[in-house]
């Protein structure tokens, strides 16, 4: 029977070593679809649905690089870390299956840390039906080092590569725009999402939501499935720099360029309440803030009704943008047609 976290309270890793905390998040896992050996051999056995393609990602998370003790508590830090792998599955319109988790832990981080981490990890994994089935710790010298490798699949055809606009195809986004890049400035400018609310209660659930968009994003599993499946779309990307950033990306690889409207950028109402007060250019940072996790998809013309039509039954809010070019740069334009003056550059995290 699984042994839940809750009933091994130990203060340090030291105390129950290596063995003992996989032999905790061995016993916390779920083994979900596909899993014929999961975490406790020399390797874990997997097999993929009939027909499908095997889709991998990894990505890594450092301490003061990509996150701060200060602000990221580790519940959520636990979530994001499988999150944006997610994301990289949900951008190529395949489904998550298998995730391995490795751990570079410094010897003061506290095992009540770690048990938190790994419950925020494994509630992510519960919530998009991904298995862990493996991983790595080891002890570090210069802060946590979290790194996610991820396994999905799909169908041949239906996997969305970034490679696949067209000229005149239309940009699409799904959600809205900014959210994190403006969380992240107010975690900048001293809110603390730990603190519970005292005044202005509206404004400071303004600012929760931002926050969380920063902290605990959620990757768009379902919508980059519909999307894939629906055959609408030419290519898709996710957006973790940027929609400027990552739609050069896919420009770059379809061997296109694309007109970005600033106006036509989905803002939350959060972000349009909030980002006046910061003196903060809010197109600008919809359109080059990071960490937004949504997705950005182009779409022949022909497919505008359809899409919208499609994306309204699914309950995924989508939004039209731009339209791809066959000259090759990307420009965002202001609501009167005029150029918008922004440099393409990937969002800087923390330093
Ligand atoms: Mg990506």
């Amino acid at each position: 029977m699984p042994i839940s976290l809750e009933e091994q309270p130990f203060k340090k890793l030291s105390a129950i070593g290596e063995f003992g905390f996989i032999s905790r998040i061995a016993s916390a896992s779920r083994q979900g679809a596909g899993v014929i050996t999961g975490i406790g051999d020399d390797a874990a056995v997997t097999v993929p649905s009939p027909g499908m393609q095997l889709l991998t990602s990894t990505d890594m998370l450092l301490e003061d690089v990509h996150f701060r003790h200060a602000w990221h508590d580790p519940y959520r830090l636990g979530r994001k870390s499988l999150a944006v792998n997610i994301s990289d599955i949900a951008a190529m319109g395949g489904i998550p299956r298998w995730a391995t988790l490795s751990l570079a832990i410094p010897a003061d981080l506290s095992l009540d840390f770690l048990d938190n981490f790994t419950r925020g990890f494994l509630s992510m994994a519960a919530e998009h039906g991904v298995s862990l089935i493996g991983g790595d710790t080891c002890a570090s010298r210069n802060g946590l080092a979290v790194s996610v490798t991820i396994i999905g699949e799909q169908f041949p055809d239906l996997i969305l590569r970034r490679s696949g606009a067209f000229p005149d195809d239309e940009i699409w986004v799904t959600g809205t725009l900014g959210d994190a890049a403006l969380g992240l400035k107010l975690m900048e400018n001293g809110f603390d999402s730990t603190q519970p609310p005292e005044s202005s209660l509206t404004k400071i659930e303004g600012r929760e939501y931002l926050v969380s968009r920063l902290l605990d994003p959620t990757p768009r599993r379902s919508a980059g499935l519909a999307l894939a499946e629906s055959g609408l779309v030419t290519a898709m990307i996710d957006i973790s720099d940027g929609l400027l950033a990552d739609f050069g990306h896919i420009a770059e690889q379809s061997g296109v360029g694309g007109v970005i409207r600033l106006a036509d950028l989905p803002l939350s109402s959060q972000f349009r309440s909030l980002a006046p007060s910061l003196s903060i250019d809010s197109s600008i940072l919809a359109l080059s803030g990071g960490e937004d996790y949504e997705l950005c998809y182009t779409a022949p013309k022909a497919n505008h009704e359809i899409i919208v039509a499609f994306m309204k039954k699914c309950g995924i809010e989508a939004a039209s943008v731009g339209i791809v070019t066959n000259l090759p740069g990307v420009k965002g334009v202001n609501g009167d047609g005029s150029p918008c003056d922004v440099q393409i550059q990937g969002f800087n995290h923390f330093i």
